[in-house]
């Protein structure tokens, strides 16, 4: 167990004088309720665990009303307390480029919406769907694929019915006897407790057709003390169950986050990683092989590079696509095969490789082409394929 909140891992970083965060007991930082009910959402609490600047202010004023904002004790204390820059930092707390508007950016530039067949089905690929069970997140990511899902302003994915019945959905899934696989997701499925999770994942469990249940979920990220032992026995009960998380960066790779990997994988639950490429946060050559070498080293298994999708609100996280190519070619060799993922790009015709045959540059953008043989053509004005095409500025409001 953790004998409390960790030092600042910022190696060679020093806390300013005079700054201290608070001291927790090791019962209560251990207790994932607690960091729930302790989550950081004001600029007052902010200053506990780390010195927010103007724009940082400026940004959280800013998104109030609009993107939802909230960051456990746990996460924060991984923070760089006074350095904006610091990857943990720009992952939780609101910045000014969130308030800008840029070119082609959607709030749901994968298609939910589209493909969304009951409150919470998705049915996009032939063999599987997406249940989106929950808007509640234990930090809100600002770089969140599925912002729209949790923001306040043009209204969330769920509106009123999240805690309606699931009755609608599980039968679509009985009814539809292709759907095999089934990922959990949201939002946060973990943020549900043990018993409302359960009988979620006992009624999937008995649908004859569903073979595999995929959990997405940031917690052993974002509060590794979600990953108890009771969770995951109670999981083990309706194997085959596998996780999917999310570490975008090696300082997010703690004592806590190990250990969370460790106790699912004691229990058989695979265990494997999506990293999204992040501007300022991940888009260097030495970051990403140490990530990935980092998640070998705790037994998970990098799966996918995203692209940062263009969604409102996030879109000052792209980087070019030639970035993250050089970022695949950094790692294809220089690491052991299985700690390199596979780069790719979502958008409404499904995840497309960012590698050729599905994906060829020409001179009016990139053209994508899907498993199906569908192809789309990305304008270079709303996914920049260059640097050149990268740099260039949003419009403020
Ligand atoms: S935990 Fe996942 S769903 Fe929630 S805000 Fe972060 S990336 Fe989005």
């Amino acid at each position: 167990m953790s004998p409390g909140p960790p030092a600042p891992r910022e190696p060679g970083v020093a806390p300013p004088p005079g700054f201290s965060r608070p001291a927790i007991p090791a019962e209560r930082w251990n207790d994932w309720h607690w960091h729930m009910r302790k989550r950081i959402t004001t600029v007052d609490k902010a200053r506990e665990w780390f010195r927010p600047t103007p724009e940082e202010e400026k940004a959280i004023a800013g998104a109030a009303g609009k993107y939802r904002w909230s960051i456990t004790p746990y996460y924060a204390s991984l923070m760089d307390p006074y350095d904006p820059r610091c990857p943990i930092r720009q992952q939780a707390v609101p910045a000014p480029g969130e308030l800008l508007e840029f070119a082609g950016a959607e709030i749901d530039p994968v298609g939910d919406m589209y493909y969304r067949k009951t409150n919470r089905v998705v049915h996009k690929y032939p063999d599987r769907v997406i249940m989106l069970i929950t808007e509640a997140c234990p930090v809100y990511c600002r770089h969140c694929t599925r912002k729209f899902h949790t923001t306040d302003v043009q209204g969330s994915y769920f509106r009123d019915d999240e805690g309606a019945s699931f009755e609608e959905d599980l039968r679509y899934i009985s009814d539809h006897p292709e759907i095999r696989d089934v990922l959990l997701t949201g939002g946060d499925p973990l943020s549900y407790r043990d018993n409302r999770l359960e009988e979620i994942v006992a009624a999937l469990r008995a649908v004859p057709s569903v073979e595999i249940i995929r959990i997405g979920s940031r917690f052993p990220v974002l509060l590794p003390q979600r990953i108890t032992p009771e969770l995951c026995a109670m999981l083990e009960r309706y194997h085959p169950v596998w996780l999917n998380t999310h570490f975008n960066h090696p300082k997010e790779i703690t004592p806590e986050s190990a250990a969370a990997v460790d106790r699912l994988l004691r229990h058989g639950i695979p265990v494997g990683n999506q990293t999204v490429l992040l501007r300022g946060v991940n888009d260097d050559v030495t970051t990403m092989r140490t990530l990935m070498t980092e998640l070998l080293r705790i037994r998970v298994r990098p799966y996918y590079l995203y692209h940062c999708d263009n969604v409102t609100g996030v879109s000052h996280f792209m980087t070019s696509i030639e970035k993250g190519w050089e970022i695949m070619e950094a790692l294809q060799g220089h690491i052991t095969g299985f700690g390199v993922p596979q780069y790719v790009l979502t958008t409404r015709l499904g995840k497309i490789p960012m590698a050729r045959p599905y994906c060829t540059p020409t001179p009016d953008g990139l053209l994508l082409r899907n498993h199906r043989g569908e192809e789309l053509l990305l304008d270079s004005s709303v996914y920049p394929v260059t640097e050149g095409d990268a740099t260039r500025e949003g419009d403020a409001p």
